[in-house]
């Protein structure tokens, strides 16, 4: 009996450890992309030269830098049926009378007209990307929703699995810039739906972005909340000019800001 019982207990702390040990190599397995291949047996894992083979030496295509910005929820009953439930589930937060989409999509054609009028060449994609999209640089641009009436605030985030390198960088650079512009705070809850978004999951899906996209989401801020909603619909070009500006601080810095170099378009 007593022989028993000790099996039990052992084989219970065995399977309990076996579980933990599971768990935790599959959260280091999530956070420890850092961009570069040095992770090549992790990189595999992923199945991602199978998918990239160009990747083990790639090289970005030559020409002008390229600038996306997604309006989120834009178009959204168009998307493919790999995405079926996200398409039936309609579009996003709502607020002051406006759908997130028309929001979102204002935002990002300030942004667009901002990089414009400094030269740049921008490409504003609706919810469905095309398949295997690369940008030098990309950003989602979305508005939150809650039924806490009072919670305000922005956040951004990029994918569990950067393989730029650059995503992270991008993230903070985005965050400074942003409070700065819209006097707005840093909201901490950054949502595993953030970080997994389904553009940036290539590994997953065909209508995803290309693995080497530097991609970030943010939340510009909560329609549900009076002060965000008034800042966001009456001034949406607040929340545009510091996505603007973060972009060409970013590709400044990745020496890829040439000004007015492109053709027609
Ligand atoms: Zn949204």
């Amino acid at each position: 009996m007593k022989k028993t019982k000790t099996a039990i207990i052992t084989f219970s702390l065995i399977a309990i450890a076996f579980l933990a040990f599971q768990l935790i190599s599959r959260l280091n397995l999530l956070d420890s992309v850092d961009g570069q291949f040095s992770g090549a047996p992790e990189a595999l894992r992923f199945g991602i030269f199978q998918r990239f083979p160009e990747l083990a030496d790639w090289k970005r295509p030559e020409g002008p830098q390229r600038i996306a910005l997604q309006a989120g929820h834009w178009k959204n009953s168009e998307l493919p049926d790999e995405f079926k439930r996200l398409r039936e589930q309609g579009g996003g937060a709502s607020g002051g009378g406006r759908k997130e989409w028309e929001v979102n999509l204002a935002i990002a054609q300030e942004t667009k007209e901002i990089l414009e009028e400094e030269g740049f060449e921008v490409e504003i994609l609706p919810a469905t990307i095309p398949p295997s999209y690369w940008a030098d640089v990309f950003v989602a641009i979305h508005a939150d929703g809650s039924s806490d009436l009072a919670t305000s605030g922005f956040k951004v985030a990029s994918s569990w699995r950067d393989f730029t390198g650059k995503a992270d960088g991008l993230v903070s650079l985005l965050e400074k810039v942003y409070a700065k512009s819209t006097d707005m705070n840093l909201d901490s809850n950054v949502t595993r739906n953030m970080r997994g978004y389904y553009a940036f999951s290539w590994w997953r899906y065909e209508h995803a972005l290309h693995p080497m996209t530097t991609a970030v989401i943010i939340e510009t801020g909560f329609l549900t909340n009076w002060r965000d909603r008034q800042m966001l619909i009456n001034t949406p070009q607040k929340p545009a000019r510091a996505i603007a500006d973060t972009i060409v601080m970013f590709l400044t810095k990745e020496r890829l800001a040439v000004r007015g170099n492109f053709e027609g378009g």
